[in-house]
């Protein structure tokens, strides 16, 4: 594999990051420069750099993260909100770790310690 992106070094607890969400297939986290009141990304744990580098056999894994942002945010009572993937250098992309932002002006409920 290439350099490890942040995204392989968040997964793999080198680097923090305010994790809102894990199970077996993703990791969710907010956003550190975040575009709206809530800004989480979605990132498979399965590697994939880009929408643009899809195969059959991981095409699964935009359907996937996009079913995990709606069930995270209808779990948060969040109602409206984008879904966007950023996709190659000239679409905006920064990371080169398949992810999906979740933005929406509605703020995440406080979490409960
Ligand atoms: P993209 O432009 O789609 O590649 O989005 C990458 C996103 O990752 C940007 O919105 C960044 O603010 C965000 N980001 C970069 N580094 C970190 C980090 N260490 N923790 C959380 N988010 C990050």
């Amino acid at each position: 594999m290439e350099q490890p992106t942040v995204f392989h070094r968040i997964l793999s607890h080198e680097l923090p990051a305010d994790r809102v969400y894990e199970d077996d297939q993703v990791v969710a986290f907010k956003d550190i420069n975040p575009k709206a009141p809530t800004h989480i990304l979605f990132v498979p744990k399965e590697f994939v750099g880009s929408v643009a580098d899809l195969t059959p056999e991981t095409a699964h894994l935009p359907g996937m993260l996009v079913m995990k942002a709606k069930d995270f945010a209808a779990a948060n009572g969040i109602e409206g909100y984008k879904l966007v993937f950023h996709v190659g250098q000239e679409g905006g992309q920064e990371v080169f770790y398949l992810h999906l932002h979740l933005l929406s002006q509605k703020k995440l409920p406080e979490k409960k310690e």
